[in-house]
Parts: structure tokens; sequence; C-alpha cells
């Protein structure tokens, strides 16, 4: 699947690049334009005695821009939500809605709202939930619907209908053989290193590896892929 212009749409600085990064990766390098949306600040990310959110607020963004660059992402944007506090409310829906109207993406990439947690060792952090929930109400019935958010239509944002949704979902059904990108991948995660991005590299390979045995290939990063239009529908 190629698509011209995609949409990561995540909570906080490193959610993408667990998510997504190598088909991040591939998508850039093949030409995709890629947005970044990061809906939170970032500014929960550090439980160091003494640090603050303004201290952490600034190095997480940054953290977040180099990961983007050498993925070779197009624009990151950042929400400025507080971290750890994200709610689904008629701002943060706007405020999502105003950047999915802006951008026009072919694709949304974003997290799976209904995943409240996986095995026995990992509770879903609210904010990646909260995200997921803010991308389905954009494709649905936020960005197309035109009485939705009027005043947005006075910034020139014209409805628009998101034609595909990619959820990171564990229960995927399309996959993204990342065999040549999960190098990239780990680099662009390492360079999150206030939240220790290269400690994870040995159960990212172990996710991957197993995406990618149920895909047939070394490496793979999965889906659930949603499509809203016809194939006749496109020029
Ligand atoms: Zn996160």
């Amino acid at each position: 699947m190629r698509f011209a212009k995609a949409l990561v749409l995540f909570a906080h600085p490193d959610d993408a690049e667990y998510m997504c990064g190598g088909t991040v990766a591939k998508w850039c390098r093949e030409g995709t334009e890629v947005h970044y949306v990061c809906i939170t600040d970032g500014s929960a990310g550090s439980n160091e005695p003494g640090a603050t959110r303004e201290q952490v607020r600034p190095v997480r963004a940054a953290e977040q821009r180099a990961a983007a660059e050498i993925l070779g992402v197009s624009a990151v944007t950042f929400l400025g939500e507080p971290d750890g506090m994200l709610e689904v409310n008629l701002d943060t829906r706007r405020k999502v809605t105003r950047e999915v109207r802006r951008i026009r993406p072919e694709v949304i990439v974003a997290p799976d709202p209904s995943r409240l947690w996986s095995g026995n060792g990992y509770i879903n952090h609210s904010d990646h939930k909260a995200a997921g929930a803010l991308a389905l109400s954009a494709v649905m019935p936020d960005a197309p619907t035109r009485l939705m958010f009027p005043e947005l239509l006075d910034e020139g944002l014209e409805p628009f209908e998101v034609p595909n949704l990619w959820l990171s979902s564990m229960e995927p059904d399309t996959f993204v053989d990342i065999g040549d990108a999960i190098e990239i991948k780990l680099k662009a995660l390492a360079l999150h290193g206030s939240q220790g991005g290269a400690d994870s590299e040995s159960w990212v390979r172990e996710r991957a590896a197993e995406l990618g045995n149920q895909a047939g290939c070394e490496y793979a990063e999965a889906f659930k892929a949603f499509r809203f239009v016809d194939d006749e529908e496109e020029e």
C-alpha cells in the first residue's frame, strides 16, 4: 500500500516510533509525505525527584524532532496537551480535527483506543486510549461533517473525508515488512534518550519478529486497516 500523504497521530514523544517507526521510514523512502501530530507535551516523562514539567517538556520535544528527522518525517506538530491528563472532549476533538482538515492525509495512523492492556504485564496508558479515540472521532464525524466545529470553516478548513485509518492494534489484519527499516526504527527510538529508548531494543526486536512470523518475513509492524472509499471513487 502506497500513500501520497500520511498523518501519524499519537499521545507522547516516542509513541510513533514504537507504533510504526519502521513503516514511517519505509513510506518516507518511497516518497510519502509523513506528518506527525503529537497531542501531549510529554511533560510527565520523568520520575526523577525534583524534575518539573517545564524542564521535561523541551527535552522531549527535541528528542521527538530528532527521531522524526532521521525517519524522514516532513513535519512535526505538538498540540501541547498536558501529558497524563489527555481527555476526549470538544476542545481536544476540535484541535485534532483542525490538524486533519489542514493536512488532509490519505491515511491516519493512530493507536487502538480499545487496547486496555496486553498480556499480564502491561496496562495501556490512558493518553494512548484517548489519542486513539480522538483519531476515531476525527475520522467520524468531526473532519467530514460541515456542521461540526463551524469555527474551523472560518479558518478556511473545509470538511475532509479520511480515506484510510490504520490502527496499531493487537488484532492486526495488515502487515508491513520492516526488514529493511528495523535498524532505523531502533535508532529513532534510541534518540528518545530521556525515556531510555535504547533499552527497549530487545523487546522491540522480539515484537517485530513475532509479527514478522505472522506475516512471513523477518520483522514487521502490524495494523488494523480501515478503508472508507471505493477504489472507483479515487481518481
Ligand atoms: Zn506513550
